[in-house]
């Protein structure tokens, strides 16, 4: 049984990022595509079947009857989301239909940075201090070591995310935290305004992306994510295979498995955020129950290893049952690599420097451009969207560091003039 001709849901899928449906139409299967509203120039979209606009964020409750109305037309096989606050929608609407997903608890979980770490910790797993504070921090008695790091409890792309050095740092972080809890993300999380403190872990980051079948667990892929040092954390590379000794592999491999199990994402996949720290300890920073990068971690781990994970992903959301899923090995060994532009300060993008020639080098794959011009890119940490994303593979990983230096040096954000905040 294949996945031909099956049907399948996606809910607001970021469309700058063409993985899912391109993959989906490669297997054959029937996409209906519920979008943002706003959204209006979708005709580039491959081997979507069905355009239905919904404004999931303003009126969840109309966007839930209108993915069930369509369901009851033209029943689904399977429904999924790689945007992180939408999953929680996904995961009732999966329950409520009867369709392959894993428990709402489960996604809550995820989505919860309190939660989560205190699954973790209940689960046995090497967690940094942490402390949840619901509307009212007082910190006259805080106790933890510095640095630590102050986040919105439901946050996701960095937004809000900020390292402490000292407590009159973490007074302004708090206060830095609260304004992107109401002002950027009130929308996303139902206007949920806790934040969590947990210590700084100072060492290396690292992506797993992880597929479970019926609570086993598989490591796909392991990627270098640079070691930023703070205080915010715009996102910036990822190469992988990490270069790792192989005990150092084993000891993430095994943490960031022990973690998706501890969640409880006992199928489908799962994007783990893991830091070393000094020590060389492994302490997971958090888990996407999902493919990673709004699919950009589908085309790492394909690039890099031949495994196609986005159809793992389908098979397990449409239900089509595969004995063969983990005979799956790793075809190809290359450098793959998702290099994001940083925003390099903020202002009006008039456009970028370098960009042409890039698309024409041959280790590039695809440049996937997200910021029009006269995008208005605030400070960080606020989140304006990144500028692009240069997909590349290699031969090695020093060939992969050395066209970074030449990315680092030849593409530039160029701005019209400061914006003031
Ligand atoms: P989000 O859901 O917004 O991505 P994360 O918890 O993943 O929030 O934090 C974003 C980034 O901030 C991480 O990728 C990591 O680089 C950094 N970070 C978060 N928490 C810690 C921590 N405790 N120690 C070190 N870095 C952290
Ligand atoms: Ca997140
Ligand atoms: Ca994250
Ligand atoms: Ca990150
Ligand atoms: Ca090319």
């Amino acid at each position: 049984m294949g996945l031909k001709n099956k049907r399948l849901a996606i809910v607001v899928q970021n469309i700058h990022v063409p993985f899912i449906f391109e993959e989906a139409e490669a297997m054959g299967i029937n996409v209906t595509f519920f979008h943002h509203q706003k959204e209006v120039n979708l005709n580039h979209l491959k081997g979507v079947q069905k355009f239905i606009p919904i404004d999931l964020f303003h009126h969840p409750d109309k966007a839930v009857d209108i993915v069930k109305s369509e369901h009851e037309r033209n029943p689904f096989d399977g429904i999924m989301t790689f945007y992180e606050p939408a999953l929680e929608f996904v995961a009732r609407l999966a329950e409520e239909l009867r369709l392959p997903g894993l428990a709402t608890s489960v996604i809550e979980n995820c989505r919860n940075k309190n939660n989560m770490r205190g699954m973790l910790k209940k689960n046995g797993l090497n967690v940094p201090h942490f402390k949840e504070y619901e509307n009212e921090v007082d910190v006259t008695n805080f106790s933890f070591e510095y640095p630590v790091v102050v986040k919105p409890s439901n946050g996701f792309a960095s937004q809000g995310v900020t390292r402490a050095n000292t407590k009159k740092e973490l007074i302004e972080s708090i206060e830095k935290v609260r304004k992107v809890n109401t002002e950027d993300l009130g929308q996303f999380t139902g206007n949920k305004t806790s934040i969590v403190i947990e210590q700084f872990i100072d060492g290396p980051e690292f992506a797993i992306e992880t597929f479970s079948i019926q609570e086993e667990v598989r490591v796909l892929s392991i990627g270098y994510k640079g070691d930023c040092k703070g205080p915010f954390f715009e996102e910036s590379i990822y190469i992988a295979p990490a270069q790792l000794e192989e005990n150092v592999m084993e000891s993430i491999s095994q943490e960031a498995s022990k973690a998706v199990r501890a969640l409880g994402i006992v199928d489908g996949p799962a994007h783990v955020e893991l830091r070393l720290d000094s020590a060389g300890k492994p302490y997971v920073i958090e888990i996407g129950a999902r493919i990673g990068g709004s699919g950009i971690s589908h085309y790492i781990v394909k690039a890099s290893t031949g495994i196609n994970y986005m159809e793992l992903a389908f098979k397990y959301v449409l239900g089509v049952q595969d004995c063969d899923a983990y005979n799956n090995e790793k075809k190809i060994h290359k450098v793959a690599g998702n290099y994001i532009i940083p925003v390099q300060g903020h202002g009006i993008v008039e456009g970028f420097e370098g960009i042409d020639s890039v698309r024409a080098d041959m280790e590039v794959n695809r440049v996937l451009m997200f910021m029009a011009k006269g995008t208005e890119v605030l400070p960080y940490p606020h989140f304006s969207g990144y500028p692009g994303f240069i997909l590349t593979t290699h031969e090695s990983y020093s060939d992969c560091e050395r066209y970074y230096t030449y990315l680092d040096n030849n593409v530039k954000v160029i701005y019209r003039n400061e914006v003031n905040v």
